[in-house]
């Protein structure tokens, strides 16, 4: 929110499965009600939401009824959004994660944090399928759980909430295939450094107060807990890794940064953790670029790629 333009979001809502009314009550209804009540103030306001679609489960559905993931979020998304409009909820735009202007969005961003540094390459250790010649990232990879002996997911315990390494899952079993032929194997991966941003952020809590102060000892404690975060995957559904404009950039200012592999990344694609969070902004972009750009006054000022940046970016 800055000066009189407002923008009012919720929590995305994860497309598996149909929404139900925890989902509607918990998040929507709030954001929808604000929605409103700028409305009726006469602010200029806008209510953008959308699906949060990649991730294993949807990829793994898409597997087991082999059907491409592309259409099954598509049904999704369309019933979503279809049962949020039944009860009357007015979003300006509902859109999902896998639209291109978050995908544009997301490669832009990638590649300013990359090229200055903020992305290193890592080698990690990943339970690899035999039968299904495939890594099995996240929720792939099923069994007992050496806390507990309830069910592991990838490195969750749902059981006991504890972390577990893919390494300690007892008895795990492959979620594509069934099988165990399971190995441990080295494949490299991109980690998003957000230890760096510490003073920055904390400097901005104190100064700007974005948050309520019953709020502020968590943020606080997970600034500081904060470490590399891991932002690809050995997954197909997603989006790519930007290797060729990372590439062409380092390339035309002369960074002194390691180039990606196009063949390795080739197989990879970048994490849900990563695009889902950029998705608010992407959405806001797609409604000033696409919709408002078609209104009939829309030519008053300026493009329309300068009226999305002058909504989210400017003061005033
Ligand atoms: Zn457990
Ligand atoms: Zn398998």
């Amino acid at each position: 929110m800055s000066g009189n333009r407002i923008t009012v979001t919720s929590a995305l809502p994860y497309i598996h499965g149909v929404p139900h009314l925890g989902n509607m009550a918990g998040s929507v209804l709030p954001a929808e009600l604000l929605h409103r009540y700028f409305d009726v103030r006469g602010k200029d306001s806008i209510f953008i939401c959308g699906g949060d679609v990649h991730g294993t489960p949807l990829e793994l559905e898409a597997l087991e009824l082999e059907e491409d993931p592309q259409d099954i979020k598509d049904e999704k998304t369309r019933k979503v959004k279809e049962a949020y409009e039944s009860l009357n909820v007015d979003f300006t735009i509902f859109s999902d994660t896998h639209s291109e202007y978050n995908r544009k969005q997301t490669h832009e961003m990638f590649e300013e944090l990359y090229c200055n540094g903020l992305i290193d390459e890592k080698t990690q250790i990943m339970p690899y399928c035999r039968d299904d010649e495939r890594f099995l990232p996240d929720r792939y990879i099923e069994g007992e759980c050496p806390h507990c002996g309830g069910l592991a997911r990838g490195d969750q315990c749902d059981d006991c909430g504890k972390l577990v390494e893919p390494t300690e899952i007892e008895n795990a079993e492959c979620q594509i295939c069934g099988g165990s032929r399971i190995e441990f194997e080295e494949t490299d991966h991109l980690f998003l450094d957000l230890t760096k941003f510490d003073d920055e952020l904390k400097e901005w809590l104190e100064e700007e107060k974005p948050v309520p102060e019953n709020m502020l000892n968590q943020v606080r404690h997970d600034i500081e807990e904060a470490e590399e975060r891991s932002i690809t995957r050995d997954q197909n559904w997603g989006f790519e890794v930007p290797t060729e404009r990372v590439n062409k950039r380092i390339d035309e200012e002369n960074l002194e940064l390691e180039k990606l592999d196009p063949e390795k990344y080739d197989e990879k694609v970048l994490y849900v953790w990563f695009d889902a969070p950029i998705g608010y902004i992407g959405f806001t972009r797609e409604y000033f670029e696409e919709y408002r750009s078609n209104k009939k006054n829309a030519s008053s000022s300026g493009s329309a790629d300068e009226k999305w940046k002058k909504h989210w970016d400017t003061e005033g």
